[in-house]
């Protein structure tokens, strides 16, 4: 059992295993909290932080591109900061914080990269609010960790 990660409309996914899917979300919201500074930014890195297998069950926490809460009229924007978290995570970006060593995680973020890379203005399809599995009652961090949390805690901790 895994998660897959895709982006359907370009034909392309990644298929991790549980313990890959931790070590992905973990490295991309520790340089996504640094790096967030809109409302909208904070949200994504709140949306990725709830793709949370201890809350929510193993094997059930993968999304496509497409389930991101794209805004036409941003979406260079948007997808430039999912690039540049990306990229800040794939410079070993706080990996000090985890409580182990992720060997794999640039392969894992090398692909995901990939993935954004393809997701391409004409496949958003009009503004739309973020599909949440339950919605966080404000955008705020894991005092412990410095990452944003969501409505049932932060993803670190319960690793
Ligand atoms: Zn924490």
């Amino acid at each position: 059992m895994g998660n897959i990660f895709s982006n359907d409309k370009a034909g392309c996914d990644m298929a991790l295993s549980n313990g890959a899917t931790i070590v992905l979300l973990s490295t991309l919201i520790l340089s996504g909290s640094d790096l967030a500074q809109t409302e909208w930014e904070q949200e994504l890195v709140t949306w990725l932080a709830e793709h949370d297998q201890t809350i929510y069950g193993l094997g059930v926490v993968g999304f496509d591109l497409d389930e991101i809460a794209w805004n036409p009229a941003d979406f260079e924007q948007e997808k430039a900061f999912l690039l540049a978290l990306t990229d800040l995570a794939l410079r070993r970006h706080r990996w000090e914080v985890l409580d182990y060593d992720p060997p794999f995680a640039l392969c894992y973020l090398t692909d995901f990269r990939k993935l954004v890379e393809c997701y391409t203005a004409e496949m958003v399809e009009g503004p739309k609010a973020w599909d949440w599995f339950q919605p966080p009652e404000t955008l705020s961090k894991c005092p412990l960790h410095q990452v944003f949390v969501h409505a049932n805690g932060c993803l670190l901790c319960h690793d």
